[in-house]
């Protein structure tokens, strides 16, 4: 099969929603259209509930997921302030570095991979931060740690989290358990393609906004009064409006099914994937009691895979049986897998299939 057959064929091994896709290929409405503009603040609505918030500043920030974490940090912090990053992977490691870059002091906090944040050393790493910041679903290790925890225990501080693998597939309740500032991704548990970072703001960090952040594209003084609309929708740039659409009819489909059967099945389809590489011989990475749904983390014990390298059963689950698996990042590339079940992928077809090509292939 060629490059261009694999594109036009499918199915690839990333799908998002049928709705998500089929939104797409709608006629496109221009961006200050008042239709559109309906269709964003419906999105918006969507995006409350599935944070669980009232904050009026949320919305999708153009851009990956790693722009809505530049947007979290640069609005809120810069020279003077100091920042705790819970660092337990990759993306805590990527907070350090957007927040050094503010001009503000970062204090990391590492944790051993594979561990969920500890809040009591987070907590005793410095007497006055102006933001607490962590991951609440780790994709690099398949950990996720306890949100609730630390927003009661954040004092003045804001608390940041990153919410781009557990948005949508995994229990987060924004206001109750005081956030301040949450983004996330629609490429994981939202089941939309990647290139919006849906991203809500509580008023009490409003109140710290910076007044002229380290960035133009993702300056929030400027966004917000395109976001809430307080009278003239004020232009800032041309919004993804495909995207938008799309985002706004993912979330839908997860609304409709329901967001806790939505994360239900996440759950089901992660247990499953951990049961059947369990009983296959491989074994679970991250921390027991801590394991996340939607990406499930599995070490490689060596000799397992036969005279086979980790990535060459990775190119052939990919090329052979069309479902992809993703290889470790960081200290343990090669050690690990990260076996997504995220949005409309987590479903039992999927890991029966996974299970069976992989025995199929390593058996
Ligand atoms: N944070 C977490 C936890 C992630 O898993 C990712 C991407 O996988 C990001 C941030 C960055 O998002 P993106 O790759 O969409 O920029």
């Amino acid at each position: 099969m060629t490059l261009s057959d694999r594109i036009l064929m499918g199915p690839g091994p990333c799908n998002p929603y049928p709705e998500a896709t089929e939104a797409l290929t709608r006629p496109m409405l221009g961006h200050l259209d008042p239709d559109f503009i309906a269709l964003l603040d419906e999105t918006n609505e969507r995006l409350r509930e599935v944070f669980a918030t009232r904050n009026a500043l949320t919305f999708p920030v153009s851009g990956t997921g790693s722009a809505g974490m530049e947007a979290a940090i640069v609005n809120f912090v810069g020279p003077g302030d100091t920042v705790v990053v819970a660092v337990n992977g990759v993306f805590g490691g990527r907070m350090v570095d957007i927040v050094e870059r503010s001009g503000a002091t970062a204090v990391a906090v590492d944790h051993e991979w594979g561990q969920p944040v500890d809040v009591e050393r987070v907590l005793a790493a410095h007497d006055s931060p102006a933001m607490y910041a962590m991951v609440h679903a780790e994709t690099s290790t398949g950990v996720e740690s306890d949100v609730a925890a630390m927003g009661a225990a954040k004092g003045d501080a804001l608390l940041l989290v990153d919410c781009v693998t557990s948005l949508g597939g995994v229990e987060l309740r924004v206001d109750d358990w005081s956030v301040d500032i949450a983004y996330s991704g629609t490429q994981k548990c939202l089941g939309v393609a990647p290139g919006l970072a849906p991203m809500t703001v509580s008023e009490r960090a409003l109140e710290r906004l910076n007044p002229r952040p380290r960035s133009w594209y993702l300056d929030l003084n400027m966004i917000r009064d395109y976001v809430t609309g307080d009278g003239a929708r004020a232009y800032h740039h041309t919004a993804p409006i495909s995207m938008i659409t799309s985002l706004h009819a993912g979330l839908g489909a997860v609304l409709d099914e329901g967001l806790d059967v939505v994360r239900r099945r996440h759950r089901a389809a992660g247990d499953a994937v951990k049961s059947g590489m369990e009983k296959l011989g491989f074994e679970l990475f991250a921390a027991e009691g801590h394991r996340l749904a939607p990406l499930s983390s599995i070490s490689i014990p060596d000799g397992r895979l036969g005279s086979r390298s980790e990535a060459e059963v990775r190119s052939r689950l990919l090329v052979d049986f069309g479902v992809e698996i993703g290889g470790g990042l960081g200290p343990v590339a090669g050690k690990v897998w990260r076996i997504g079940t995220m949005g409309h992928t987590a479903r039992l077809r999927n890991v029966t299939t996974l299970l069976g090509a992989l025995d199929e292939i390593v058996g």
